[in-house]
């Protein structure tokens, strides 16, 4: 993204300065495959470092961690606060438990998040990518444990040209190991989210757990190494479609890092601007942006997809400008209708309402619309649930006396802790009765009751009798929970008749 209209603006000293010409802004790659170049970025300090710092605690800490937070929910359900129980098809989630048959909460969750993105990114750019994506935070991390291992940027790139030595092999060997052992133990906390977490963690050391889960923390541990300790910024540049999908999702109200060059250019060494202020802009050349950038790019060059906007340039350049004595904020978070305001000599927008343009206000008032709906549907839900699906094949039986039968399969679902008795009747055919399989016929009634065990779901085959004049209609199977709260819940369905 340009800023045509600054660069032609006017401001003191301009008219001896000439039009900013270096570096190009855009260019044609050769061919379609571009070789790596080595990242090496450079350590720096700064209010958005310590921001991803922080941001990389919170998130590792709640990833690594969860898993061993118990919630407790009686005799009955296991005590792990988050578990996704594949087995017994349940996902728990501290005080909220999802039953398969209520997925739709799970949809209604993912919907939320894919429309979270949208907010942030709407509001603040790409500042997803730049500090709580997975493969930021786990890139971060590994770059790092580089720093530690191998020294900072320069000492890095040293290494990297010399010949393979001990001690290069010794540095490597430890590095490798350190960036497995963390990748294992990302992969192995993945698993613990669908299993007690401590009991799948002895079993698994022991040998015992299922392939499955060697399996997976294989694949994943693969992964974390190959993705977080090699590929990095090519993952961000190549492989993950949401940069293209920000892209379009940008626009000049959208909060992104940008480099304002209106004021940077003509770029020149402290040297060369000392001796001639008139023809030089604020930004000395000294590549510190360049150098901190975990993607190893130059912002200078405009907006590109290899900018995750962490804000590191932001930090590296206020620290030059603090050194050398310009106001702060070359590189800055801004929108590009304010850096054409700035730079027409305005002041730019509150924060408040860069925030808050009227996309961002939509997207988010569709995101907490779906909130309120999926949490009033979990206040009102109830405990007691029924399903029923009819034989489709005969779908419906002529008996011996003429009375016309269909059978189907219903499902009781008791989400409580305790057995409850329900009672079951079916509404829309006043003359029919019902029977299961586990009852004469002779006893067939137009009520049923059963127990079901706590938090369990009783299957039951009903075969349903209306007489023979019944004609085809929908009917109701209703539940009643038969104690004190009286939860119920109904299940329409098709009653099958020969056509009259
Ligand atoms: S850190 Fe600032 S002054 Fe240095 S090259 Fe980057 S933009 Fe210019
Ligand atoms: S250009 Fe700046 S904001 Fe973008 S990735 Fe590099 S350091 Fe982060």
């Amino acid at each position: 993204m340009k800023h045509p209209e600054t660069l032609e603006r006017e401001r003191p000293g301009d008219a001896a300065r000439p039009a900013p010409s270096q570096p190009p802004r855009t260019s044609v790659p050769e061919t379609l495959y571009e070789k790596r170049k080595g990242v090496y970025p450079q350590k720096i300090d700064g209010r958005f470092r310590r921001f991803k710092w922080l941001v990389m605690a919170i998130t590792l800490t709640i990833y690594y961690c969860t898993p061993f937070l118990r919630w407790d929910r009686g005799p009955y359900a296991p005590d792990q606060a988050v578990l996704i129980d594949l087995a017994n098809r349940r996902f728990y989630m501290f005080g909220i438990e999802i039953w398969p048959h209520e997925f739709y909460f799970v949809a209604g969750l993912l919907i939320m998040a894919g429309i979270g993105l949208f907010v942030v990114t709407s509001a603040v750019g790409r500042a997803w990518c730049g500090y709580s994506c997975p493969q930021t935070v786990w890139t971060d991390l590994f770059q790092h444990i580089d720093r530690f291992i191998d020294g900072d940027r320069n000492a890095q790139m040293r290494l990297a040209k010399a010949p393979w030595g001990p001690a290069k092999i010794g540095k490597r060997a430890l590095k490798w190991s350190i960036y497995l052992l963390i990748s294992f133990a990302t992969g192995g906390a993945w698993i613990l989210y669908f299993a007690d977490a401590p009991a799948l963690l002895s079993d698994f050391f022991a040998g015992e757990a299922a392939p499955v889960a060697y399996a997976t923390v294989g694949v994943l541990t693969a992964t974390t190494f190959a993705l977080g300790g090699f590929m990095r910024e090519q993952v961000c540049i190549y492989m993950c479609p949401w940069p293209r999908i920000q892209s379009a999702m940008l626009d000049e109200k959208s909060l992104i890092v940008t480099y304002k060059d209106w004021r940077g250019e003509k770029r020149g060494s402290l040297k060369k601007a000392k001796k001639n202020p008139e023809l030089y802009g604020d930004c000395i050349d000294c590549n510190q942006c360049v150098a901190v950038c975990p993607t190893g790019i130059d912002i200078r060059e405009g907006s590109q997809v290899g900018c995750i906007t962490c804000a590191l340039c932001i930090d590296a350049c206020d620290r030059v400008m603090g050194e050398i004595g310009r106001p702060r904020g070359l590189i800055d978070y801004a929108t590009l209708e304010d850096c054409k305001r700035e730079a027409a000599g305005e002041e730019p927008r509150p924060v408040w309402k860069t925030l808050l343009h009227p996309r961002t206000v939509i997207y988010f008032t569709l995101w907490a619309a779906i909130g309120f709906a999926l949490l009033f549907m979990l206040g009102t839900r109830t405990h007691t649930d029924i399903s029923a699906a009819a034989d489709r094949n005969p779908p419906f039986m002529r008996m011996s006396d003429g009375s016309i039968r269909n059978a189907y399969t219903v499902k009781l679902r008791n989400m409580e802790g305790r057995p409850r008795d329900m009672e079951i009747t079916l509404e829309g055919l006043p003359a029919a009765v019902m029977w299961t399989d586990d009852m004469p016929r002779e006893q067939a009634a137009s009520r049923l009751v059963r127990t079901v065990p706590e938090d369990a779901t009783l299957p039951l085959r009903i075969y349903v009798v209306a007489p023979a004049d019944s004609h085809e209609q929908d009917v109701t199977f209703h539940v009643l929970a038969l104690d004190p709260q009286g939860e119920e819940d109904r299940a329409t369905i098709r009653f099958n008749a020969p056509e009259s």
